[in-house]
């Protein structure tokens, strides 16, 4: 970081900075120009709140020169991270590495009977877990919110028939306890930023899928990944799924490109959601096959054996048969990828 000080500033607020500097372990070094001094700073300045600095009477700006987070950052940790996701009394899973693994199930659980056909026609076709909402974040107070408690139950219900490990979103930071039986709990885009939420879950060991908010940067992601890790859970999934932009064809605008740059920038494997990127049923296969292709480590896609008549998201869903299309043409390519399903 480097601190660019306003002409002629006071000795004793430059002292005084220097103290608080000191005191947060960082040391420096002062170039003095002709027109303005330049304060670069040594140590690690992830602990320095840069709007506090930015607020200093004699600072003109500050740049940063290293990314912000630590624990999620790739420099630090060069090998990919592999998340484990123990599942007692069925299949255990690993996302990342040379694995591709397929999420997929509906939008929200709505019946036993519901949950437990495309449970089982999702894990015929080759999906290596179960998603369902149960607390859903709806728009409309009106629309379906969800089976709640019930719906996990059901979703539980399902592990235990077919041995998927099971995917639900948690929004609530009091239903923690709820979610016991949860493999691994979905932070949904909504709130990738509710900082309390993320630092309960960060103390957990369990897996979580860390949604991109809908209007935020790929940055603020991994700041968010960076709450849920240095609170020591390091079992931390990404997830893109869509950002909004102008275009209104489509629900959500898919950023291939943030898979890539994740890629690059963290340690942490990296899915991706067609289904909400896109809200369009039928460009779910050539986008799961472009991410597949952009360096996704899987993928969470949303079936409905019943998509005309879904309490959500019916239109984004796959039909169990149109899924089993998506695995076979994935099949096709990822071994070229060097990734197996
Ligand atoms: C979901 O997965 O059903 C969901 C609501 O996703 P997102 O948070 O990405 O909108
Ligand atoms: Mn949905």
């Amino acid at each position: 970081m480097v601190i660019i000080l306003k002409q002629n500033h006071d000795q004793k607020q430059f002292d005084n900075l220097l103290n608080w500097l000191e005191g947060l372990n960082i040391k420096t070094s002062l170039v003095k120009g002709e027109q303005s001094a330049i304060l670069g700073l040594i140590g690690d300045t992830s602990v320095i709140d840069i709007d506090m600095l930015k607020a200093v009477d004699i600072v003109q700006s500050v740049k940063r020169i290293q990314e912000p987070y630590k624990a999620a950052n790739r420099k630090f940790h060069p090998d990919d991270t592999i998340v484990d996701v123990p599942c007692p009394s069925s299949f255990a899973r690993q996302i990342g590495g040379r694995n591709f693994t397929v999420i997929a199930g509906p939008c929200s659980v709505e019946s036993r009977v519901q949950i437990l056909d495309i449970a089982a026609k999702v894990k015929e076709s080759g999906s290596a877990m179960l998603r369902g909402g149960a607390f859903k974040p709806r728009t409309s107070p009106y629309a379906f919110q969800g089976l709640r408690a019930e719906g996990l139950e059901l979703l539980y219900e399902a592990k235990k028939e077919t041995g998927l490990p099971i995917v639900s979103e948690i929004m609530n930071v009091n239903h923690i306890e709820l979610f016991s039986n949860v493999d691994v709990i979905q932070v949904g885009a909504r709130n990738m930023q509710n900082f309390e939420l993320l630092k309960e879950l960060g103390r957990l060991d369990k897996p979580i899928l860390l949604k991109r908010g809908l209007a935020n940067t790929i940055e603020e992601l991994l700041m968010s990944a960076e709450y849920l890790m240095s609170g020591g859970n390091k079992n931390i999934i990404l997830c893109e799924r869509g950002i909004r932009t102008f275009e209104t064809y489509t629900r959500n605008t898919l950023d291939l490109s943030a898979i890539p740059l994740l890629k690059e920038l963290t340690h942490l494997p990296v899915l991706v959601d067609p289904s909400h990127a896109t809200g369009i049923s039928r460009l779910v296969k050539p986008m799961s096959l472009a991410a597949a292709a952009a360096g996704a480590d899987g993928l969470i896609i949303e079936v409905h054996n019943d998509p005309s008549h879904a309490l959500c998201d019916g239109a984004q869903s796959l039909t169990p048969e149109a899924f089993a299309d998506v695995i076979n043409s994935l099949n096709g390519i990822l071994p070229a990828l060097g990734k197996t399903i």
